[in-house]
């Protein structure tokens, strides 16, 4: 289980400063999440102007 980005990311880059564990990087037109880094703490959610991540 972890948190994922949806398409809805418009790569504003406020999540990655948030996440505790570096989970978070750029991708290809949106933000994406390390599953298997992720520890599903919520940071991300929090601070998402447009409510991309979500616990999968
Ligand atoms: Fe990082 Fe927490 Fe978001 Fe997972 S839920 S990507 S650990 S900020
Ligand atoms: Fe995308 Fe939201 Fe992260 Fe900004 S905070 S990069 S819109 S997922």
């Amino acid at each position: 289980m972890a948190y994922a980005i949806s398409d809805e990311c418009i790569s504003c880059g406020a999540c990655e400063a948030e996440c505790p564990v570096n989970a978070i990087s750029a991708g290809d037109g949106k933000y994406v999440i390390d599953a298997a880094t992720c520890i599903e703490c919520g940071a991300c959610a929090g601070v998402c102007p447009v409510g991309a991540p979500s616990a999968q």
